[in-house]
């Protein structure tokens, strides 16, 4: 389907804000893309892809799910919202006819991460929070220098942030984030990456 096309299919299905969001992770997607040598037709359909599924209630998530029997974990039950990134990539698959493995599981992980994430994955995953219609989140400024010199201290930066913050405000941490976590925090302490640039608080 063509970018263009699921542009307006996107307006359709999302608020505005959510709206401009994704067209906000599509850019940057884009340009990261193009920086670390990636398809960017690809990253460009992943990146408005996805949060398709971002305006289904709870009830209608656990429903689609059954419906392309996605497994539902425990904390996925108590936080139906999780449940929009797995859905996102089976609408992405099944409704807009995107059959590509890579945008698929770009989008499945793009809340939480997963270890040792591939190129595209890592791509979505940052840009999702770092796209310029975000209202501001702390060290943004520092999290989008680093996606810009180094992938990985980047996707460490935003863990380590997200982290910090459902930990303070008590929220449910679904254990895949802790387990991303501490992945990229133990590959940059191998390759001493992450002390490279001490402009990096960490
Ligand atoms: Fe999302
Ligand atoms: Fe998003």
């Amino acid at each position: 389907m063509e970018l263009e096309h699921l542009k307006d299919c996107m307006k359709n299905v999302l608020d505005k804000s959510r709206y401009q969001h994704s067209l906000g992770v599509e850019e940057v997607s884009c340009d990261l893309a193009f920086i670390y040598g990636y398809d960017t037709d690809k990253a460009c359909i992943a990146g408005i892809l996805h949060d398709c599924a971002k305006n289904l209630t709870g009830d209608q998530l656990i429903c689609e799910c059954n419906r392309y029997q996605l497994p539902i974990k425990e904390i996925e039950l108590k936080c139906k919202n999780l449940l929009h990134a797995k859905v996102g990539a089976a609408h992405a698959r099944f409704i807009y006819g995107i059959e590509d493995a890579d945008i698929y599981n770009a989008i499945t992980y793009h809340c939480t991460g997963r270890p040792a994430m591939s190129l595209i994955e890592e791509i979505i995953f940052i840009a999702d929070y770092i796209e310029p219609y975000r209202k501001p989140l702390p060290k943004i400024d520092e999290i989008r220098r680093a996606a810009y010199e180094e992938l990985d201290l980047a996707v460490y930066l935003i863990l380590k942030n997200t982290l910090d913050h459902l930990q303070n405000t008590g929220a449910i941490i679904d254990t895949l984030t802790n387990e991303t976590y501490e992945y990229y925090k133990a590959k940059g302490d191998c390759n001493g990456q992450f002390k490279r640039n001490d402009t990096f608080s960490l």
